[in-house]
């Protein structure tokens, strides 16, 4: 399958997750791949190589995804190296889980900055480019805990109902050049932002969801595939949940 033949990606937070699974099921399907993380250290030069055995052109860049200025120049350094950005997966993320009572003013703001803010400034960055290409498609990572929202989980549940708000506005600001802006929302997958849950919550997860098992990174990289192909040209402004009908 060749579903992103020519075209060229960027995802944030990249090197392991769903955001390193985006970024094998976009080279697999033909996407140059250009990825970022906070560093470039051996599971960013590893991605980078297994991207390249797959036949296409990858390179990582070191850019922290909360701070606004390193997104425009991220953005413009990806330019110079691939030409032009058809696919933005808005991707990094982080958990600082607590009940409200005892959640401190820092998990806070680190949880909005790098969940929210981070969509903010690539969606901003990037919006020149493809306003002048007149076509791109931007995903962005959310939750279903972005919908239903999830006790002790409050920062990170605002962060991903920010991102739903956000994806829809954009979607209707840039439809009319052929941006399209949608949003996924991942149930529970299996990454190490999950492994650190007690196996007692996983058990009971997994019982509420009808598929009867937790997701896997590729379950989200196949939506994410479609969404920066050709295939969902008429889709824009939504939110699809990837969640094996544990939100319904
Ligand atoms: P993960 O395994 O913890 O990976 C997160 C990635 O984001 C890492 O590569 C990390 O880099 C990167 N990152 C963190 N802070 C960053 C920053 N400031 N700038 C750039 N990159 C940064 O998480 P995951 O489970 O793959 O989650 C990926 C996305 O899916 C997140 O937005 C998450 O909220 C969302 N999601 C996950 C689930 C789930 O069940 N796993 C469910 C719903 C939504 P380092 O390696 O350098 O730390």
């Amino acid at each position: 399958m060749s579903l992103l033949s020519g075209k060229k990606a960027l995802i944030t937070g990249a090197s392991r997750g769903i955001g390193r699974s985006i970024a094998i099921e976009f080279a697999k399907n033909g996407a140059d791949v250009a990825f970022t993380d906070l560093q470039y250290d051996d599971k960013a030069i590893s991605l980078e190589n297994e991207l390249r055995a797959l036949g296409v052109k990858a390179k990582a860049y070191v850019s922290d995804a909360s701070k606004f200025d390193q997104a425009e120049i991220l953005i413009n350094a990806v330019i110079e190296d691939f030409g032009s950005i058809d696919a933005l997966v808005n991707n990094a993320g982080i958990t600082r889980d607590n009940l409200l009572l005892r959640m401190t003013e820092n998990d806070w703001d680190m949880v909005i900055n790098i969940n929210l803010k981070s969509v903010f400034n690539y969606t901003k960055a990037i919006q020149k480019v493809m306003l002048k290409q007149r076509s791109g498609s931007i995903i962005n990572i959310s939750s279903v805990v972005g919908i239903e929202g999830n006790a002790g989980q409050s920062n990170y549940s605002a962060s991903k109902a920010g991102i739903i708000g956000f994806s829809k506005s954009v979607a209707q600001e840039l439809g009319s050049r052929s941006i399209r802006c949608n949003a996924i929302a991942p149930g529970f997958i299996e990454t190490e932002m999950t492994s650190v849950l007690p196996p007692e919550i996983k058990e009971g997860w997994v019982k509420d969801i009808p598929l009867k098992r937790v997701g896997l990174p590729e379950d989200v990289a196949k939506l994410a595939v479609f969404l920066a192909s050709d295939l969902s040209t008429y889709i824009t402004g939504q939110v699809i949940s990837v969640c094996g009908g544990l939100h319904t």
